[in-house]
């Protein structure tokens, strides 16, 4: 990224004049503008070798979220997703926490959690401690099994034994192989690691070896994304009204009490949260069903269900979030290589490591979070909404082209954003048109 995030008025450029923007922006070839385009996206000879009995591509709109400032560099985000109001949201937050420097992000090494469980084992407390006796000859048999990664200076770092008493199968041991997969999300990684240490562990606790699988609770590998959002950027007007900044502050942090003391409300705004996350893990090809079961389960830690993020007034009576949450995200292996789009979504981001992308990716969640709790908190979330919704009731109801603005601006006008209306609008105008 050569330039500024900050794009104005980047959302009212025709495609192809936002594309040439960001292009500019990003440095990208003409071929990576191919691949933006469709026109050089995933074919079917490829996608035919990454699942089974492939019969075609499904595609999603990729956006370019704008104002991203991560720990004092300018970032464009790209995101896939398919639900409106997303991409102008994060873009919309990420200008209110640009306000107060940009987002602030740390993240962990890339620490995954391999498990193995060990049943039918006669003495399972002496077994733990021999398993911990044994723990250097089970890290180095487990460092077999990928030579590049540890040339790298990845590899596995720890082991870890507990003992589960009770259980649906009687009593069992619990082995967590903690492996460092550097770039990669890790799984196939972790996977292999683990079976390969099976013998060795059936050897030792004399017990049987049945799963062997990594954890998608990935709490050793955590990213972490902090804002301060002034209140003096809060200050809004809505329908003539004033919202101060003071007001809006106070607003947002009791929205967030309401998620932290009421699991129904925080489901909703975790939701928000992954509206930012899934774009960005799916626009760079990586497992966002890895990354939702993570962040609910990590959010769910303490046995109750809380707000993965945090809202609070600083004692000058400004804005400050916070969010942690584990991110196991790769820029290798998986489909990141293979799928076209994540190499250019990479590069658009100027992503170098995967606790880079991580950090990023957190960032994006927390300026989703932030976007929609202060619509909630103030004007209501249906007000931005409309005019986005409107252009998707518009197309589902048969418009093309200029036709789509047209009606979507006379849905809103109505303030009926329906799909039998979008309907009626176009079979009028049908009729008007073939009577002239
Ligand atoms: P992978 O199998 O392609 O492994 C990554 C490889 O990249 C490693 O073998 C490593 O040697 C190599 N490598 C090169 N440079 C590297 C670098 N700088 N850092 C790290 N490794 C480097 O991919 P993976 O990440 O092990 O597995 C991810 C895939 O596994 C995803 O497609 C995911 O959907 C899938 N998966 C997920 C689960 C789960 O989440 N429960 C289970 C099984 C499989």
């Amino acid at each position: 990224m050569s330039q500024t995030s900050r794009l104005p008025g980047l959302y009212k450029q025709p495609v192809e004049e936002r594309l040439a923007t960001v292009a500019t922006a990003s440095d990208l070839t003409d071929e990576e503008q191919a691949v933006l385009r469709g026109a050089m996206g995933l074919q079917t000879d490829t996608a035919d070798h990454m699942i089974e009995n492939v019969v075609g591509i499904h595609s999603l709109p990729l956006g370019v979220a704008t104002n991203f400032l991560v720990n004092g560099r300018d970032v464009l985000v790209p995101m896939a997703i398919e639900e409106p109001s997303v991409v102008a949201g994060a873009s919309f937050a990420a200008r209110l926490a640009r306000a107060g420097g940009g987002f602030h992000t740390s993240s962990t090494p890339s620490h995954m959690i391999g498990q193995m469980q060990v049943l039918d084992v006669p003495n399972p407390h002496v077994a733990r401690f021999e398993l911990m006796e044994q723990k250097e000859r089970l890290l180095e048999l487990a460092n077999q099994s990928d030579p590049l990664i540890i040339k790298l200076g990845g590899g596995a770092r720890d082991i870890e034994v507990r003992v589960i008493d009770e259980s649906p199968a009687g009593p069992m041991l619990v082995v967590h192989l903690i492996y460092d997969t550097l770039d990669a999300m890790g799984a196939n990684t972790v996977n292999t690691a683990a079976e390969a240490l099976t013998p060795s562990v059936e050897e030792i606790t004399g017990g049987r070896v049945l799963l062997r699988i990594l954890s998608n609770l990935a709490d050793r590998r955590l990213a972490r994304a902090r804002c301060l959002v002034p209140a003096s950027a809060l200050t809004f007007e809505s329908d003539g009204r004033t919202f101060e900044g003071r007001e809006v502050v106070g607003r947002i942090v009791e929205a967030y009490a309401f998620a932290a003391a009421d699991p129904y409300r925080a489901t909703t705004h975790n939701k928000g949260i992954m509206n930012g996350v899934d774009a960005v893990v799916i626009a760079t090809g990586n497992d966002w069903r890895a990354i939702e079961a993570g962040a609910h389960a990590y959010a769910a830690r303490n046995g109750s269900y809380i707000p993965l993020s945090q809202w609070e007034r600083t004692p000058d009576g400004d804005l400050v979030g916070t969010l942690e949450m584990p991110m196991a995200v790769g820029i290798v292996g998986g489909a990141t290589r293979v799928h076209p789009l994540p190499k250019v979504a990479l590069k658009i981001m100027g992503v170098q490591t995967a606790r880079e992308l991580a950090e990023i990716i957190v960032a994006v969640g927390l300026a989703q979070n932030l976007a929609a709790v202060r619509a909630l908190a103030t004007e209501g979330i249906q007000r931005g909404h409309m005019s986005l919704h409107a252009r998707q009731v518009a197309i589902a109801a048969g418009a093309t082209g200029d036709e789509i603005e047209s009606v979507a601006a006379q849905l809103v006008k109505e303030r009926t954003i329906r799909l039998d209306r979008a309907q009626e609008i176009l079979s009028q105008r049908v009729s008007e048109s073939t009577s002239q």
